[in-house]
């Protein structure tokens, strides 16, 4: 038993809202993606959209299991996440690709910060789940930045 999950869980919903607008803008961005290396690009952007949506999946079972209730209605993703949702207005790869780096960048910082957070709890499980999430948020980082140095090449 976790004493207090309250903050916790809390810190999990704002991720959770986190989540949510990643993968939204990962798979909206796939399919509006122009440019350079396309498939490539298009097929890098859906799967870290399905690894958005399991990282969803893991932080609401864990919400649960705390005892606490994961957001119910979309309304509350935009106010409760830490990240800005970044609007693709703009479908040039380079644009698309930079807009989710940013956004990883501030995925990894919002989950270093609930580790930071929740280490004096006594609750090893969610920070290992929070330590796995932000290894693929690391992996996602880099793989962009590989695509973008890449398409930086092209002459
Ligand atoms: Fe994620
Ligand atoms: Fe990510
Ligand atoms: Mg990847």
């Amino acid at each position: 038993m976790v004493e207090n999950p309250d903050e916790i869980i809390e810190l999990l919903n704002k991720a959770l809202s986190d989540e949510w607008l990643a993968y939204y803008q990962y798979w909206i961005g796939a399919k509006i993606v122009r440019g350079p290396m396309r498939p490539n690009v298009e097929s890098e952007l859906s799967e870290h959209a399905n690894e958005e949506l399991k990282h969803a999946e893991m932080l609401t079972e864990r919400i649960i299991i705390l005892g606490g209730t994961p957001i119910l209605n979309p309304n509350q993703w935009t106010s409760k996440a830490n990240c800005q949702y970044d609007e693709p207005s703009n479908p040039e790869v380079k644009k698309i690709l930079q807009q989710n780096i940013k956004g990883e960048r501030c995925a990894i910082n919002v989950y270093k910060k609930i580790l930071e957070k929740i280490s004096f709890s006594n609750d090893p499980i969610t920070a290992n789940m929070v330590r796995k999430i932000m290894e693929d948020e690391v992996g996602h980082e880099e793989d962009l930045q590989n695509l973008l140095e890449d398409i930086e090449m092209i002459k």
